[in-house]
């Protein structure tokens, strides 16, 4: 029979050491929250998932300081990360999109940190260790999350421990979701997905092929995504630059019956000919383009694909999960140590949720366009005709795919507008763009980068509490913003920056940064309030 343990006790509860809850607990640990996360699988995943890293998670990477290790993991700094369509490896090339200003160690013109190809095989162990490091973080693996009880002022949560077969009983004051499309907890409290009514069947074959390269003359991908008869449903993604490769294969069949597939005849197929290789495993997967209802009930926050679930397509399911865990790493962390009230996690719904609904349309509307395509069987003929179709694919393909692999505007761009805990200054939004990020210092937005010193970028100066940017030569008071800070508790640094790079696209020669590198306030003078800028950036604005 199951034993019952004692209570445990914690201020945040995480269920899931998926990347999101690693993220997130690892955010907490940087700032001394303790926090528990539980998990059910033993460890990370052994089979591959998420392959790429964008801009802004790399910088988040770069704040926690395993950016490098994240580099040192994924693809080789030289492996190009173009995407490649064609109708087989052997057959005829379609398209080809390149992507210089991702991989390798340079930065881009908006950011000190360039989008990376790091499966989640190797990036989750990296936060794994990263989340262990902090002695306020315990991660418990084989531990299944089974209920949870809202009280006035806490969580009551129960545990299986798989290992022990006993059942814990944890009481939290918060719990964070981070369990994954299957979220038992959005199920427990009714929360519905809305979204499109798409349902994609795949699977996921896991392989490996020595020098694939050297068996055709396509040159090395990082994407390739196969142009046949009935459309593009099959797609092989390097995962190491080197041997291993995701090969996606989309179909209800293969989804129904994964043993009866003979994933070594259709990795031959795509390649256009027999190659050595080796499938390392098989795992089956729905994709759904759809968005909880709600990111917070009472003490119990969802984030990650608990949240949202979207088709890989574009790459952006992992990246807008850890952009959740930023967000609300800081806000529990001000709730915890007592400068800010729960409603300052109000928020977090208000800022995140629409950046959910933004990322996951557009990967729906991505992904519909290749459902489109029906190149029909001339395709791969060698004959005038197919000459024409593979030249029609090639004019549609280009400009709807560059939308889709490239999304530096999506990953940069993104910005909490409205959001009760940012001052509004007024002025227009820039162009909110899939592929162009157009920096900009408006309150809410990321705040840009700008390299003050060599290898030392403006999104160095942010992570930890708030900052104040003072800029240019203007002698101005700044004693009423420290004073209301110090009043409130809430930490505060400031930094004097007179560099005209900075000046001009910051706009503005006082810039009020949050912990999370987003712009909360901005003017030329300081507040006639101040103690209501500082209650207004942490939340306590009713
Ligand atoms: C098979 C598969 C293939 C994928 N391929 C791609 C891809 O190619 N490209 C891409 O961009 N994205 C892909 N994804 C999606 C991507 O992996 C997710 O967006 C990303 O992992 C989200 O991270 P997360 O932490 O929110 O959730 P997850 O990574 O799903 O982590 C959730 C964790 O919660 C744990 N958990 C669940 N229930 C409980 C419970 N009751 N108690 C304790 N722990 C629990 C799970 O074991 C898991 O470790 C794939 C997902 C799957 C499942």
């Amino acid at each position: 029979m199951t034993k019952v343990s004692a209570t445990l006790e914690t201020p945040i509860l995480i269920v899931g050491a998926g990347p999101v809850g690693l993220a997130l607990a690892a955010d907490l640990g940087g700032r001394g929250v303790p926090c528990l996360v539980v998990e059910q699988a033993e460890g990370p995943p052994d089979h591959p998932r998420a392959s790429v890293l964008n801009a802004r998670s790399m910088e988040f990477m770069r704040r926690f300081g395993v950016a490098d290790a994240i580099r040192d993991a994924g693809a080789p700094d030289d492996f190009p990360h173009t995407a490649l369509y064609c109708t087989t490896l052997n057959g005829f090339e379609i398209a080809r999109i390149e992507r210089p200003h991702h991989g390798g160690r340079g930065s881009s013109a908006g950011s000190p940190e360039r989008a990376q190809r790091c499966n989640q095989i190797w990036s989750d162990p990296i936060l794994r260790a990263l989340a262990a490091s902090f002695d306020s973080v315990e991660i418990r693996y084989r531990c299944r999350f089974e209920t949870a009880i809202e009280r006035a002022d806490h969580v009551l949560a129960t545990v299986h421990d798989l290992a022990k077969d006993e059942h814990l009983t944890i009481a939290a004051r918060y719990l964070v979701d981070c369990s994954g499309g299957h979220s038992p907890i959005r199920r427990a409290l009714d929360i519905g997905m809305n979204g499109s009514d798409y349902l994609g069947y795949f699977l996921s074959i896991f392989v490996s092929a020595p020098e694939l390269w050297t068996h055709h003359k396509m040159g090395k991908a990082a994407l390739i995504n196969f142009v046949e008869p009935d459309g593009l449903w099959r797609n092989l993604i390097s995962l190491n630059g080197r041997d291993l490769y995701r090969f996606g294969v989309r179909g209800k069949a293969y989804y129904d019956a994964p043993d009866k597939v003979d994933a070594d005849r259709l990795f031959n197929e795509v390649v256009g000919k027999p190659v050595p290789h080796e499938i390392i495993s098989v795992r089956r997967w729905a994709a759904r383009n759809v968005v909880a209802e709600r990111y917070r009930a009472g003490r119990i926050f969802l984030a990650g694909d608990a949240a949202h679930l979207n088709h890989p397509a574009a790459g952006l399911g992992l990246n807008t999960g850890l952009g959740d865990a930023i967000d609300l790493g800081w806000k529990l962390a001000a709730v915890h140590q007592g400068w800010a009230s729960s409603t300052l996690l109000d928020s977090y719904e208000i800022e995140r949720r629409p950046v959910g609904r933004r990322n996951v349309g557009h990967a729906d509307t991505s992904h519909a366009n290749d459902r489109e395509q029906k190149p029909g069987p001339a395709v791969g003929d060698d004959t005038p005709e197919g000459a024409r179709v593979r030249q029609r694919l090639t004019d549609a393909i280009l400009p709807s795919q560059t939308r889709k692999v490239i999304t530096d505007g999506l990953a940069l761009g993104y910005r909490y507008d409205p959001s009760p805990i940012v001052w509004d200054d007024g002025t227009p939004p820039p162009e909110d763009t899939v592929s162009d990020y157009h920096p900009t210092a408006r309150p809410g937005s990321r705040a840009p980068h700008v390299f003050i010193a060599p290898g030392r970028s403006t999104i160095d100066l942010f992570g930890k509490g708030f900052v104040l940017m003072r800029l240019g030569t203007a002698p101005l008071d700044i004693s009423g913003i420290e004073r209301a800070f110090a009043q409130r508790a809430m930490p505060l640094a400031v930094e004097t920056i007179d560099h005209p790079e900075v000046t001009a696209l910051y706009e503005r020669a006082l810039v009020l940064v949050r912990p999370d590198g987003h712009v909360a306030w901005r003017a030329d003078a300081p507040p006639a309030d101040p103690l209501a800028l500082a209650d207004r950036v942490r939340g306590a604005y009713v």
